[in-house]
């Protein structure tokens, strides 16, 4: 009974290496985060041993009386964190809990209108090459022009128009408020089911810093690994008992088969901890060093879209730079600060260049940084990006970044 270090010398090291990297650098995608020991340790148990086909007290193999209580557990602590009457904690991802509530809601062919995708929506909300834009008929509202705010008006004419089954609101890259009642009512006025995608933002509603969608949706997703710091994998929640059972029905059988129970106990204790006081501070900590990363990056001379943020994330447009996203990203990563590139809305450039970075407030927030240590953070993209656009070699700029970055990330240790 080895571990992995002596069983498999080859993987411990990428492990090892993997370790280190994240010790090193600076994290701000913004969909990650950096879990506790007692999430890793869960996720790690002998849970994953166990097949549980079905639901707490009514599975389809024997010996499934602990994972009940700790599926049950999970449940219990979701309702109380988002103020709900019905949680499924099965789903593997938040694209198989968004797919779920497609099964149980619309059959193949049937129209849905989701957030553009060049505007902040997701993959499974539309895009063409997802099992949503392949199977179903996505519609889709955008963001104004003048300040990159959803356009609402626009979304309740095209729901008039194309009377769309289920209307979702939410979005990978959607920094601002969004206003729930408003999508309930543009939902009310043609009939659709209104499914709210919280996948970004769910930690931030869980600790009441962020609108929440209930009551106004009959229907929200999410995923359990952003700002609401669990492992990877997804959710889905309501309070209309009918749509309760037909979403039940679709993560089991429709879609999966044996939960991943270890990872729904990891769930279990993310929401435990999401509970606690701590938590609240912590996203409230999350908003306030997004706040002083976007307006040190205006200080650089970036433009943000929609210019600022009511959330853990914010689109840089580097326009003003002339530079684009796909270079930026591959500059900074060689300074020590992992970004994703993104497009902006209206964007120009194509996806796999793009003229804007997605950056994000949750795992540096997690490790101890406060707004001072994301000023500095900025400062250095400005100077890391300032190079780029110089043209010529700009080598020297990335190292001396590389070198303040290992020594802030020294003095704020994860896992060590
Ligand atoms: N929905 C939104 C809004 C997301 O941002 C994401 C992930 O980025 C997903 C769904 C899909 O989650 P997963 O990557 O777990 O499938």
């Amino acid at each position: 009974n080895q571990g992995v270090a002596e069983s498999d010398p080859d993987l411990a090291q990428f492990l090892a290496g993997e370790l280190k990297r994240q010790q090193d650098q600076i994290e701000l995608i913004a969909s990650e985060n950096i879990v506790s020991r007692a999430v890793l340790q869960a996720q790690g148990s002998v849970l994953t041993n166990k097949y549980a086909e079905g639901y707490p007290g009514k599975r389809y193999y024997g010996g499934c009386e602990v994972v009940d209580e700790a599926e049950r557990l999970a449940i219990e602590r979701a309702k109380q964190l988002f103020g709900c009457d019905f949680v499924n904690v099965q789903p593997h991802s938040g694209s198989q809990a968004n797919q779920a509530v497609f099964m149980a809601t619309m059959s193949p062919g049937d129209t849905f209108m989701g957030m553009d995708l060049a505007a902040g929506g997701h993959l499974t909300h539309g895009k063409s090459v997802n099992q949503s834009g392949k199977w179903f008929r996505p519609v889709a509202y955008g963001v104004r022009q003048q300040d990159h705010m959803i356009d609402y008006d626009q979304a309740a004419e095209v729901a008039e128009a194309e009377k769309p089954k289920v209307i979702i609101a939410g979005g990978s890259a959607y920094s601002r408020a969004i206003d729930f009642k408003r999508f309930r009512e543009i939902a009310d006025s043609v009939g659709a089911v209104l499914m709210c995608d919280i996948a970004h933002y769910a930690g931030l509603i869980a600790a009441g810093v962020y609108p929440n969608p209930f009551p106004h949706a009959h229907i929200v997703t999410t995923t359990t690994h952003k700002t609401l710091r669990g492992p990877r994998g997804g959710m889905v929640m309501t309070n209309d008992k009918k749509l309760a059972k037909k979403i039940d029905s679709a993560v089991f059988p429709g879609l999966q088969g044996g939960p991943l129970m270890h990872v729904i106990a990891a769930k279990a204790v993310a929401f435990g901890e999401a509970l606690r006081p701590e938590f609240k501070l912590y996203a409230r900590q999350v908003i306030e060093n997004a706040r002083a990363l976007a307006d040190s990056l205006q200080s650089a001379g970036f433009k943000i879209v929609s210019n600022g943020t009511d959330s853990h994330l914010m689109l840089v447009d580097l326009t003003p730079k002339g530079v684009s996203g796909a270079d930026a990203e591959v500059a900074l990563e060689r300074a020590g600060i992992t970004t994703n590139k993104n497009g902006i809305p209206f964007d120009p450039l194509p996806p796999m260049q793009t003229s804007g970075l997605r950056v994000g407030s949750p795992a540096g927030t997690t490790r101890g940084f406060g707004p001072g240590e994301f000023r500095q953070v900025g400062k250095w993209i400005g100077e890391v990006l300032d190079g780029v656009a110089a043209g010529g070699d700009n080598s020297a700029v990335e190292a001396k970044v590389r070198a303040e970055v290992l020594a802030l990330t020294k003095r704020f240790p994860i896992y060590s």
